[in-house]
């Protein structure tokens, strides 16, 4: 690593203390910011150096709900309802992914992320340790999500807590593992209070917080789905307190099992992802219990759920991040994701002062940080903060003239303008450039373990 200029660009600090430097540098110490400057003294000599003139340096880009390997999938199921995608398409070809399979598409959503700007990914999926090694290899940010089901209760669990140990915290810090139970509706109580007793056992015995990723609120018939479950799981012996089936919605129902919040706490481990459909009462209860959410509005429209009330949850103070759900549904490219959530808002609210591209680019990248509890080392541009940073390209037609280059960044930018990228104080990306292995090796390899997957699939069905 050692040390790192990047000098003479705007830098978007998403500090709110100081949002700007213009012409400024950047200094990076191993993987560290030591010095951000209008004109710094004592610049060390024999540093890397990144002219950034004419260009816009950021905070690395966070998505905060993936699916990364359903890069494989890309595109495999259109135009219909979440629950055909998911049990006629989507489930049928997971249920014969291997590791390799997964590793592989792992590899292409952190290429394809980091040539949009995104340097964290937190994703949800199976054989998780083949993305937590794309993760490593790709020198990319990973909080790595094993997926729990009530079927795969045991081994899920297992999974889930020997990743921890093995990896939670691991590469410099840059690996984490969140529990992923999927959603209320596809996994059972007595699974819900399991998942909370591991992760009750790590409390303070980790270096940062082991929380929680689910789907949550996605549609707005999730509490019938719930009910439909319930009566599935009371014929395997599974009794949902009558309390909690009588709630309104999902995260009050949650909330009546008692399993959002850690034993004795006020405050929540939980980040939702989606929660498009909250009701008043659980609105209230998100702000309450500090829940987390993860807004996903690309998914939300492609899928029909619907559109989240953000505005709400700015205003009440509920900490929001931005995510792009899995890449089979929607690209990686993050700031067509922060512009879509403005123009969203400020669309159905009939007000176009609502969601002004500051709070995108928060979105973007410091609460998307809070939102999966890694504020305090990334999502700013700040001394003291992990080296994550993006050099986006300005000298572009559609980016002249710059009267606000936040605004630029969010309404005209795209994921293609990114330069480079540096995670953990180490370039990734350099002129467009991913550096950590061959992007054309990895699409071939993508290209030949899907068509034989599909292949093996259309076999056995005929
Ligand atoms: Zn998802």
């Amino acid at each position: 690593m050692g040390e790192l200029i990047i000098a003479g660009g705007f830098i978007l600090t998403s500090n709110p203390k100081r949002p700007l430097v213009k012409e400024g540098y950047v200094v990076i110490e191993d993987d560290v910011i030591t010095n951000v400057a209008a004109e710094p003294r004592d610049l060390p000599s024999g540093a890397d150096r990144l002219d950034a003139r004419g260009c816009v340096i950021t905070p690395g880009f966070i998505n905060t709900h993936t699916h990364a390997a359903m890069t494989l999938l890309r595109n495999y199921a259109n135009d219909v309802s979440l629950k055909d995608w998911l049990e006629r398409y989507i489930w049928p070809v997971e249920a014969c992914l291997k590791k390799e399979h997964v590793f592989v598409g792992a590899k292409l959503a952190c290429i394809e992320g980091a040539l949009c700007g995104v340097t964290t990914m937190h994703s949800m999926y199976i054989h998780e340790e083949a993305e937590i090694q794309a993760a490593i290899e790709a020198k990319v940010r990973m909080i790595a999500s094993p997926g729990i089901f009530s079927w795969i209760r045991d081994s899920a669990i297992r999974e889930s807590r020997q990743l921890v140990n093995q990896y939670h915290d691991s590469a410099n810090g840059r690996i984490r593992i969140s529990l992923a139970p999927h959603a209320p509706y596809t996994v059972d109580p007595e699974t819900f209070y399991q998942i909370r007793d591991l992760s009750d056992q790590f409390r303070g015995k980790t270096k940062t917080p082991v929380f929680w990723h689910i789907h949550l609120a996605e549609t707005k018939d999730e509490m019938d789905k719930v009910k439909d479950a319930a009566k599935r799981w009371k014929k395997q012996g599974i009794e949902v307190p009558s309390r909690a089936l009588q709630s309104d919605g999902p995260i009050e129902y949650l909330d009546a099992l008692g399993i959002l919040v850690p034993e004795g706490e006020e405050k929540s481990d939980v980040m939702g992802a989606h929660v498009v459909h909250p009701t008043a009462r659980e609105l209230e209860l998100i702000q309450k219990r500090d829940i987390r959410v993860s807004h996903n509005p690309v998914s939300n429209l492609k899928l029909a759920s619907g559109i989240a009330p953000t505005i709400e949850y700015i205003r009440r103070g509920i900490t929001v991040g931005l995510g792009t759900d899995g890449p089979t549904l929607t690209p990686m490219d993050l700031l067509r994701t922060a512009e879509l959530a403005a123009l969203l808002a400020k669309g159905v609210n009939l007000d176009p002062t609502l969601l002004p591209a500051g709070d995108a680019f928060a979105m973007l990248t410091r609460w998307g940080a809070k939102a999966v509890f890694w504020d305090g080392d990334i999502g700013m541009v700040k001394e003291g903060m992990k080296a994550d940073l993006v050099v986006i390209d300005f000298k572009k037609p559609h980016l002249v003239p710059m009267f606000d280059p936040l605004a630029h960044l969010i309404y005209s930018a795209r994921g293609t303008d990114v330069r480079d990228v540096i995670v953990d104080g180490e370039i990734i990306v350099r002129n467009r450039s991913f550096l950590p292995f061959s992007v054309e090796d990895t699409m071939e390899e993508v290209n030949r373990v899907i068509s034989e997957l599909i292949t093996s699939i259309e076999d056995e069905k005929t």
